[in-house]
């Protein structure tokens, strides 16, 4: 079969593999569509890369192909997502129902084993899963499904972990509108109450931000967070969604935070967070609360899940032969993808 893999640091090829064999356990899945995410472009320029000849794709929705013996779970043909996060099951954050930071996961900085990631993910023809981690799509279509396991998952979490401030006459702020962050917006819509402003760096993402019902849009200059806090009368955005993570976002979230505000960075760009502690000169409101959001839960994909079926979300797709995934690549990282870009084998 043909697959798209990181072969080494910066090298990624299109090229032939054998299908991969499944255990009593797996399944294989007949992959109709892989979304690309930011993170694989972080891990193409990666200078070192430990696992050699990976299948990169962590965002894969297919059919059912084949079952292992023991496999109950799901049946053959039928359209399946392939949960991100591999976690454990057993352990206590995953029978809390926090298995996005499952404690099998090499330690406490950490995160649980990932398609695509780690074990060979969904950039290729056919990708075996353990059944567990199939979530059934029921009618959705699988060649646009894929990026709801993290470009829709990671949203999910970040957003319902805010969800105790966005109450009607709130206002949330959506930093980033590329693949996390133009679903990320659709979220708050469906979900909160929130009047909701998004900021990118690119007007060609803003319009798709007001296609999908922002309030207020701005581009990110040196004016951006006096703009955010115009409209607050100087309070501030009760929750802040950094989905980019470069110091000026980082900045610029630290510095539009309402008292008591969400503040919840997402993106894995290289800013840094500091904190002074001391009274006088700290500039974070009083009762802040940061967190470093990493994927979601079980819990948070199934909602995305029932959203989507809804017709509340959906993934704004830009397709692409498996062929040409590298010019996919190429694409997002120039900025030239508008929502996410699918990987069609
Ligand atoms: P993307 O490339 O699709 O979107 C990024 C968006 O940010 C684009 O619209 C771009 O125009 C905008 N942008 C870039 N620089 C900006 C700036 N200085 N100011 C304002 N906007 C700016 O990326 P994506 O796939 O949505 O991923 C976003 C980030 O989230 C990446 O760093 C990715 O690695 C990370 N990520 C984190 C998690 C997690 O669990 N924490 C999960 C998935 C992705
Ligand atoms: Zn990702
Ligand atoms: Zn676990």
């Amino acid at each position: 079969m043909r697959a798209l893999q990181i072969e080494s640091a910066g090298v990624l090829k299109v090229k032939d593999v054998p299908v991969p064999e499944i255990d009593s356990d797996e399944v294989l899945v007949k992959v109709a569509g892989v979304g690309l995410c930011h993170s694989d472009i972080h891990v193409r320029h990666m200078p070192e890369w430990p696992i050699p000849n990976m299948t990169l794709g962590h965002e894969t929705a297919g059919y059912v192909e084949k079952l292992g013996e023991n496999v109950t779970e799901v049946t053959e043909g039928q359209a399946v997502l392939v949960y991100l996060v591999w976690a454990c099951g057993v352990c206590r954050p995953c029978i809390e129902g926090r298995d996005n930071v499952c404690a099998n996961n090499g330690g406490r900085l950490g995160m649980p084993p990932c398609p695509g990631l780690g074990p060979d993910g969904g950039m290729a023809e056919y990708m075996k899963v353990k059944a567990r981690y199939l979530e059934p799509l029921g009618d959705l279509d699988p060649v646009t499904a894929g990026p709801l396991a993290d470009a829709g998952l990671t949203p999910m979490h970040a957003v319902n972990g805010a969800q105790h401030r966005l109450t009607p006459g709130s206002t949330a702020v959506v930093i980033g509108l590329g693949g996390l962050g133009h679903m990320g917006l659709q979220i708050l819509k469906a979900t909160t109450g929130a009047r909701i402003i998004a900021i990118d760096s690119s007007e060609q993402k803003l319009e798709l931000a007001r296609n999908h019902g922002a309030d207020e849009t701005f581009i990110s200059d040196g004016e951006t967070a006096a703009k955010v806090l115009a409209l607050t009368d100087d309070y501030g955005a009760d929750a802040v969604f950094d989905f980019v993570g470069v110091q000026p976002t980082v900045d610029l979230a630290t510095n539009i935070i309402a008292p008591d505000g969400a503040l919840r960075f997402v993106g894995l760009g290289e800013g840094s967070f500091t904190y002074a502690a001391d009274a006088l000169t700290s500039t974070l409101p009083w009762g802040v609360d940061v967190r470093r959001s990493y994927g979601g839960t079980r819990s948070d994909q199934r909602q995305v899940i029932e959203l989507a079926k809804l017709g509340k979300i959906s993934v704004d797709v830009k397709q692409y032969s498996l062929e040409d995934g590298i010019q996919a690549f190429d694409d997002l990282e120039a900025g030239n993808v508008p929502g996410r870009a699918v990987l069609v084998p």
